[in-house]
């Protein structure tokens, strides 16, 4: 773009400040607006649906222009922001007078959608992450960083894990190095790659170098090795930090003092919930959008963003550490019982700014004096919060109280500092208090009588030359000057001096005034130069606790947190869960949270609570039958969120619940068409099974609402026989399986692990009632022609439907056979059941050591088996 020839002087300016971003759109300033140029233009234009327009360059041709107020411009960047846009402002940096040429600009703030940390662009209860992530060998460096909270933690995973932690984590930019592919969603059938959810930005390769990286480490954070991050041997975390610090530093252009030591982790650390299985959950995004409630929430009535951070980021990674959780349970049952307190802490945070934020902008240079002021405010408030907090039980109060800081002395000296309620912007003046600077009350004074003086002047001179309508007024070019009109210009004294001739009066000035002027644009000056020295001094102060700051807003974000998680237990009668050590996991009058409090708001049906009871032995894998619409996916789903609740330290929507520690969750639920990831829908449903059996542990729960169901009937029936089978056999993991395939309720009679649960339905007259239960059995039917009748097919479609199926019943049943029975023959041709470990005996034998005679023996055993 550089080549381009530019005649203005503007455009070459605009060039040079081009150059300087590469990758970014130019906001650059031209009086009131923020234009775009050239392809920048374009881009905005469209994602921002304005105007394009054009002008000329010099004598040159006309170039595509478009722009926005500079007063509106933050909505404007949100949407760019929020489309992944990297942008940099070109301001002015000087004030635009008269014959002064052209003013100086230069870049101010580059934004991205991972690094900013204006309020105004951000969610509130959501973090912010920048990510950064190097590849070697099959393993990756991941770190990631919210540089408007000052959270930074780091791991090494396998390569092939990188996009679905990304995508768990909610990464909003994603740092590369130039030229390397981040490992990613390979699409089928050379399919376009999707597009991830998140900005990829490129950046020198040189910057993921180890030794960089480590210098940086320890420079940001002023160590002398890296020994006690627990990173110092993990070359890809130092060398992801490394690039993190670097683009940071980069875009903010300023120091870092907020950003937290990057805390390194290992997956095992929480309990795994992949992407799919968060979506399937619904934990924090509705599968369809009218229905708009999920876990989260359902769960969280923070009163703080802190807290709202917390809570989403503890949905996001229940923990797997017993003793966590234990703690967090106990907190909560102490909130729980002390109604009273809860609720006066419930008032006392809602009073709180968002501390950790104010304290970004206070780091990172962007902070107003009204921002300071808030975050005084805040802290004010902690010692009421402490002292509210003492008669909770548990330690995890005491551990919180003990690390939470008054910091009375931060609060004091902005309290001292910033008059009350100062405004927005340091330029307005009046931000710092009376009696805080003796030499800035003296100017102030001078000021303010220097005021007084002139329109003493003006009373003076009005009396002295009898001119009523004379005025002593100011402005920026001229300072300050006695106005007299042309009609009256004949009253003016001698001692007057012409400073400007208008069209209808003339402007004077007098020795008099001269003087009264040199003091008070003097004084004003200084006040706003000593303004400014004054609070860049308290923000510099501020920015020196920041630790100490941000470990207290940690502490108050997870007292918010658990109050909160309190306060819904209450509201919705949760109970404290149990954990077990024998793998059992037992739930008496179980409740889906969000079905339950969406059936709540929207009428008078009552959830139906139901009970399940798993272990590692006889009942590992439930298979699970019942009409459409009777509520199996329901029941799946509540089992895993309980755990998921129980395992975040929350109460539990049950009676009553024992359950074990799980590792990871696993959903395959419905046919998903993800057409956007290129795959077609049995694709995607085998791809997730696959990952299923070949990451589930004996730890881990897993839930399989349908699976075949996209493919030819003895296909996917097929499929999920031996799904079913593989996982008893070999995963051993609590399973929760719930089909239409009816065939597949005869599993348990091969298999000692598995058992058949269903869901009940009433057929009364011509109408199908659910009743929501979840029964032992199997079930008789499936229902489907009568659910598809609810659902308002025509009837003569619904008529025949019943004669195609009464024939396929006829002709398949055996004479007198029950339907159970027909389930049961229809399976048997499909699969014939072997005898109880026939199929293992014939695994294991080792033919080259069998004598004839034996082999002989051997089928003479298993034919009598059989007829048996
Ligand atoms: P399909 O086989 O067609 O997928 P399903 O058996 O999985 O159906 P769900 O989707 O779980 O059925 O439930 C259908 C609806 O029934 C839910 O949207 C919910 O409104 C209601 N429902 C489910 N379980 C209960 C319950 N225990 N109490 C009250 N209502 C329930």
């Amino acid at each position: 773009m550089a080549t381009r020839a530019s005649k203005t002087p503007v455009m070459q300016q605009y060039h040079a400040a081009k150059q300087e971003c590469p990758g970014c759109l130019l906001f650059f300033r031209l009086g009131d607006f923020f234009e775009l140029f050239y392809e920048d233009a374009h881009t905005a234009a469209s994602a921002l649906g304005i105007t394009l327009t054009k002008r000329r360059d010099g004598k040159g041709s006309a170039i595509p222009m478009c722009g926005v107020p500079v007063q509106a411009a933050e909505t404007y960047l949100a949407k760019l922001l929020d489309k992944g846009h990297r942008i940099a402002i070109c301001d002015q940096v000087e004030e635009a007078k008269k014959g002064r040429g052209l003013v100086r600009r230069s870049i101010v703030r580059v934004l991205s959608p991972g690094t900013t940390s204006d309020v105004s662009l951000l969610k509130a209860g959501e973090n912010n992450y920048l990510s950064a992530v190097s590849c070697k060998k099959g393993r990756a460096g991941l770190a990631y960083v919210d540089v408007s909270t000052g959270e930074f933690q780091a791991t090494e995973i396998a390569e092939a894990e990188v996009e679905d932690l990304l995508r768990s984590i909610g990464a909003r930019e994603v740092l590369r190095a130039e030229e390397s592919a981040l490992p990613g969603v390979q699409p089928v059938d050379g399919a376009e790659p999707p597009a991830p959810p998140y900005t990829r930005t490129e950046v020198p390769s040189w910057i993921f170098e180890f030794e960089y990286g480590e210098s940086l480490l320890l420079e940001t954070f002023g160590l002398h090795s890296l020994d006690g991050l627990g990173i110092a041997q993990k070359e890809l975390v130092v060398a992801v930090c490394g690039a993190l610090i670097h683009y940071l530093k980069e875009s903010q252009r300023t120091a870092l003092q907020h950003l937290d030591r990057p805390r390194y982790f290992e997956q095992t650390d929480w309990m795994v919930i992949d992407p799919v299985t968060v979506r399937h959950l619904e934990l924090f995004d509705p599968l369809y959008q009218e229905q708009a409630t999920t876990l989260l929430h359902a769960l969280d009535r923070t009163a703080t963003s802190m807290g709202a951070r917390l809570v989403r980021n503890w949905v996001r990674r229940p923990s797997l550490n017993l003793q966590e959780i234990e703690e967090r349970l106990e907190a909560v049952e102490g909130l729980f019982k002390h109604t009273i307190t809860r609720s006066e802490l419930d008032r006392e945070l809602r009073k709180l700014h968002d501390i950790e934020r104010l304290l970004a902008r206070i780091t990172l240079r962007s902070a107003t004096p009204r921002d300071t002021y808030l975050l005084g405010v805040s802290l004010r408030r902690i010692p009421t919060l402490r002292m509210l907090a003492k008669v909770l039980p548990g330690k995890r109060i005491d551990s919180l109280l003990g690390t939470m800081d008054s910091l009375e002395d931060v609060a004091d000296r902005i309290g001292r500092t910033l008059a009350d309620e100062p405004p927005v912007a340091l330029g307005d003046g009046g931000v710092i208090a009376d009696g805080f600077s003796d030499e800035l009350d003296t100017l102030r004074d001078i000021q303010r009588n220097g005021r007084g003086f002139i329109a003493k002047l003006e009373r003076r001179e009005r009396q002295a030359t009898g001119i009523d309508s004379l005025k002593v007024r100011f402005n920026t070019v001229f300072g300050y000057f006695i106005e007299v009109s042309k009609a009256n210009l004949s009253k003016v004294p001698e001692s007057y001096d012409r400073k400007q001739t208008l069209v209808n009066a003339e402007r004077f000035t007098t020795v008099e005034l001269k003087e009264l002027e040199a003091k008070v644009l003097d004084a004003e000056g200084r006040i706003g130069e000593l303004e400014a020295a004054i609070f860049e001094q308290l923000r510099l102060e501020i920015a020196d606790q920041a630790h100490r700051i941000r470990t207290t807003a940690g502490c108050i974000a997870e007292l918010d947190t658990l109050r909160g998680l309190a306060q819904v237990a209450v509201e919705h009668d949760y109970a404290r869960p149990q954990f077990t050590s024998d793998g059992v996991l037992q739930i008496e009058g179980g409740r889906h949270p969000v079905v339950e409090r969406m059936l709540e708001q929207s009428g008078p049906n009552r959830f139906i609570e139901n009970d399940v009871y798993l272990d590692s032995d006889k009942r590992l894998l439930a298979v699970i039958t019942g009409p459409n619409m009777g509520g199996k996916s329901t029941y799946l789903r509540q089992i895993a969120l309980i755990s998921v609740m129980a395992q975040i330290g929350s109460f539990i929507s049950a009676r009553k619940a024992s359950v074990p520690l799980v590792d990871r969750i696993f959903t395959r639920i419905g046919a998903t068409d993800n057409l956007t990831l290129g795959r077609s829908t049995f694709m995607v449903e085998m791809t997730e099974t696959a990952q299923i059996l070949n990451t589930a542990s004996k730890r881990s729960l897993i839930l399989l609402d349908e699976i075949g169901r996209g493919t030819a009937t003895y296909d996917g029936l097929a499929i999920a026989w031996a799904v079913a089978e593989y996982i008893h056999s070999k995963v051993r993991a609590k399973t929760l399986f719930a089909t239409h395939y009816h065939e597949l309720t005869a599993l348990p009679e091969a298999h000692a692990g598995i058992f058949n649960l269903h869901v009940s339905a009433r057929q009364a007259g011509d109408r199908l009632v659910f009743l929501r239960q979840i029964k032992p059995g199997n079930a008789d039917r499936s229902y489907g022609i009568e659910v598809a009748r609810l659902a308002g097919l025509p009837t003569d479609v619904i008529a025949r439907a019943r004669d195609v199926l009464a024939q396929h019943e006829r002709a398949e049943a055996p004479p007198g056979g029950s339907k159970a029975a027909l389930a049961t023959q229809r399976q048997g041709k499909v699969f014939d059941v072997m005898p109880k470990g026939l199929s293992e005996e014939l695994r294991s034998l080792d033919l080259d050591r069998l004598s004839p005679f034996e082999a002989i023996a051997l089928i003479h055993d298993w034919q009598r088996r059989f007829s048996e």
